[in-house]
This record gives structure tokens, sequence and C-alpha cells, in this order.
């Protein structure tokens, strides 16, 4: 089954990350912590929205302190919360400045 990536502004899925897909992981929902939850979605800004245990988020919505590497595997804290969430609107202007 292919993972993909739960974010609507994401199109990241299982192996293919737009900028570096060796640094890509999947994260699940933290359903069973609703506290948390709750602040997944208002940064997501789906609110009204609930994810199945099957949904994930890539690491691309957390910042580097959001997560523990051990043994070369990157593990998310029990109290990350995805911060990082660009807009469509973001992407395009600036793509020439890249030479
Ligand atoms: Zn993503």
């Amino acid at each position: 089954m292919p993972r993909y990536c739960a974010a609507s502004c994401c199109k990241n899925r299982g192996g293919q990350s737009a900028r570096d897909q060796r640094k890509l992981s999947f994260y699940p929902f933290p359903l069973h912590d609703k506290e948390r939850l709750e602040k997944w979605l208002r940064n997501m800004k789906r609110d009204a929205w609930t994810p199945s245990k099957h949904q994930l988020l890539c690491s691309d919505h957390f910042t580097p302190d959001s997560l523990d590497v051990r043994w070369g595997i990157r593990y998310l804290k029990q109290t990350a919360v995805p911060t990082i969430f660009s807009s469509p609107d973001d992407q395009g202007p600036r793509a020439t400045s890249e030479q």
C-alpha cells in the first residue's frame, strides 16, 4: 500500500519526496491524544477533519527538533506538533532565484 501525506498542500508520497526522498518519513496522527491531535489539525487548518488511523503526515512538516534520531532512524517525539505547512501560493514566484 503506497504511503502518502495527508496535508492538503503536500504531494509527498512514500519514496517520492520532492526534496530528498531519503529524508522522508511518515508518521501517524496521535489519535489517542486528543489534545495533541487538535494542535495537529489546527496547524493543518483542517479543524473539522478527523484523520483515520491509516492516515499519515510526512516529516516535511516537522522541525528537526521534533524528531529524535537514534542509530540513523528518526523517531517522532511524544510532544511533537507539525508546524511547517506552506500554502500552494508560496510556490512559483521564487522558482527563478535558484541558480
Ligand atoms: Zn507532507
